[in-house]
């Protein structure tokens, strides 16, 4: 059994919890492939996990949900990977570390144009981005989609493709240096919800006609207000909770609103099978490599400083992706 670097969690709480410590990384089973990163994707989901608002399977473990690396070894029946191979993945708790094993079918094959920090920065955010667009209300040529937290990892990647896809994309941000970089992302308008009635605004920006779908990923603090954005039969989408979770609600207010759908997607159910993780995965690899979408990364860390990191996630401070080094 060798021994990896990573970063452990004995109890849920505040950044501070996370410890970066030697465990032992073992050989891997059947159908299991051990991967040492070279670069490890952060995102939000990351501190529901260390705060506890979505349940770890056991106490102490590893967070983390995205990474790239290289294959160092194969364990039985295992024919899709070979050791040296590149490869990348999302959603499997335990990025967070040097080495770690994964079950084969859980990963893909980086592209030989996609370099490993890239694939790190874009495998969770992006096949996120890819289900909400293409999946959970397909955005079509003309309609006008709200994207919340438009500058953020999920939402710079979303916005882009919204674009791409032919759709007039309203952003919501916290600033405006993050209202700049939204901007030049994709969308055609933002709002500064921290300062703005934001619904009012998209009543102005749409004159009264409202948008197809609201892509919600900050939840309590733009609920209920973002059922005001949608137009009659409109899709409400909320993927997130970066404000805190949305409480229990009565699905009268969605008659009420003008006959709305909501909807509470994941990547974890969108993936599970490996038929959809190569869909999902190769249609977002097929729009990077067409260069309609390009993936920011614009935060570096060592994976040691994970603590500062969330810090800065928490804090409102980061734009795009923070990818961090072992
Ligand atoms: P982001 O980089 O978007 O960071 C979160 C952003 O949310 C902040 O930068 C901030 O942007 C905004 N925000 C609004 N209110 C708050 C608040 N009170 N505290 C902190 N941030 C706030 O994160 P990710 O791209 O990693 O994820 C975006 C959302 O998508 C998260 O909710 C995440 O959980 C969700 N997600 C869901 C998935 C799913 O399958 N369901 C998969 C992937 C992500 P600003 O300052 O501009 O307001």
């Amino acid at each position: 059994m060798s021994k990896t670097m990573a970063i452990r969690i004995y109890e849920n709480g505040g950044p501070e919890v996370m410890r970066y410590e030697e465990v032992a990384v073992g050989d891997p089973g059947p159908g299991e492939i051990r991967v040492k990163h070279t670069a490890i994707g952060v995102n939000y989901i990351d501190t529901y996990f260390r705060s506890g608002l979505y349940p770890a399977p056991s106490i102490p473990f590893t967070p983390g949900n995205e990474g790239a690396g290289v294959v160092t070894a194969v364990g039985e029946g295992v024919t899709r990977f070979k050791e040296g191979d590149r490869v990348a993945y999302a959603a499997t708790l335990g990025s967070y570390a040097d080495e770690r094993l994964l079950e084969a079918d859980k990963v893909v094959a980086t592209p030989a144009g996609v370099d490993d920090e890239t694939a790190a920065a874009m495998m969770l955010k992006g096949m996120t981005a890819q289900y909400l667009l293409r999946r959970t209300y397909r955005v079509k040529k003309g309609d006008t989609i709200l994207f919340h937290a438009a500058a953020g990892g999920v939402g710079l990647i979303a916005c882009q493709w919204a674009r791409h896809l032919g759709a007039t994309v309203i952003g919501t941000v916290g600033s405006r240096e993050k209202g700049e970089l939204a901007m030049q992302n994709g969308c055609d308008h933002v709002i500064y919800y921290r300062d703005e009635d934001f619904a009012k605004r998209v009543d102005e920006i749409t004159r009264g006609e409202r948008c197809h779908v609201v892509y919600d990923g900050v939840g309590k603090a733009t609920f209920p207000a973002s059922l005001d954005c949608l137009r009659p039969f409109g899709m409400f989408a909320s993927f997130g909770n970066a404000s805190g979770a949305i409480e229990a609600f009565n699905l009268g207010l969605l008659a009420q609103k003008g006959s709305l759908y909501a909807t509470r997607p994941t990547l974890f159910t969108h993936i599970a099978k490996r038929a959809d993780l190569e869909e999902v995965a190769g249609e977002l690899f097929d729009v990077v490599a067409s260069g309609a979408v390009k993936i920011p990364v614009h935060h570096r860390a060592k994976l040691a400083d994970a603590v500062d990191v969330h810090k800065a996630l928490e804090g409102r401070e980061t734009t795009g992706a923070t990818v961090m080094s072992p």
